[in-house]
């Protein structure tokens, strides 16, 4: 547990992110933040030892288990930071917008002797259980033993009553402004000629929240 870098990497006076502080407890709560840097990625931290541990998942998170999305450890945050959102200005550490994508709280899965987030962690190899609004379930986040960097990570969606075999990009499940433009509901009068809306071929299904599938139990 250390907030150095943290610190050390931030002008307080120039950023509206939270300062390095310590807080006394832990209530496992987790957040996922979509950051808009220099290049798009998606933060996720997890409340541990009095911080946030924190990695940089640059392709964002997937309940497809045959993802295995890289997970880059970054600097210890401080709590605060599960409810930061806003933009970080130009010429600081991490310029760009940053959003909550996600939140919630997880639970550590016992592993033997290894039942401690710290443990796991330690040991590179946690097991997750994540109750959020969109990543629910079971998820491992494995250090990668045979590279040289030593802070490269995979998180991996377990397979349970969560996950999904469709494409799954955290793009597509982020609240951007054409999803709610998209639903808005417009009124229609008796008289005016409504267009059908034609099915177009696609060659996969694809994973969106504004669409559910149901199977055609004719064969096809
Ligand atoms: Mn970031």
């Amino acid at each position: 547990m250390a907030l150095d870098d943290y610190i050390k990497k931030r002008k307080f006076n120039n950023t509206p992110e939270p300062e390095g502080q310590y807080v006394g407890g832990n209530s496992d709560r987790f957040v996922i933040q979509r950051h808009q840097a220099s290049h798009l990625h998606y933060d996720l931290r997890l409340e541990m030892d009095e911080v946030l541990k924190s990695w940089a998942v640059p392709k964002g998170p997937s309940l497809n288990p045959d993802d295995k999305r890289l997970a880059i450890q970054t600097e210890d945050h401080p709590v605060k930071y599960l409810t930061f959102h806003g933009s970080i200005p130009k010429g600081n550490y991490g310029a760009g917008d940053m959003t909550i994508w996600d939140e919630g709280s997880y639970k550590i899965i016992p592993d033997g002797k290894y039942t401690s987030g710290i443990s796991q962690l330690k040991k590179g190899d946690l097991k997750i259980e994540f109750f959020g609004k969109k990543i629910k379930g079971k998820f491992a986040l494995v250090k990668m033993r045979h590279t040289k960097e030593q802070n490269q990570w995979l998180l991996i969606k377990k397979k349970d009553d969560f996950s999904t075999v469709l494409e799954y990009d955290a793009e597509v499940f982020s609240n951007k402004e054409s999803h709610s433009k998209a639903s808005k509901i417009i009124p229609l009068k008796p008289s005016q000629l409504l267009k059908p809306m034609l099915a177009t071929a696609a060659k996969k299904i694809f994973n969106d929240p504004e669409w559910i599938y149901e199977i055609k139990w004719d064969g096809y």
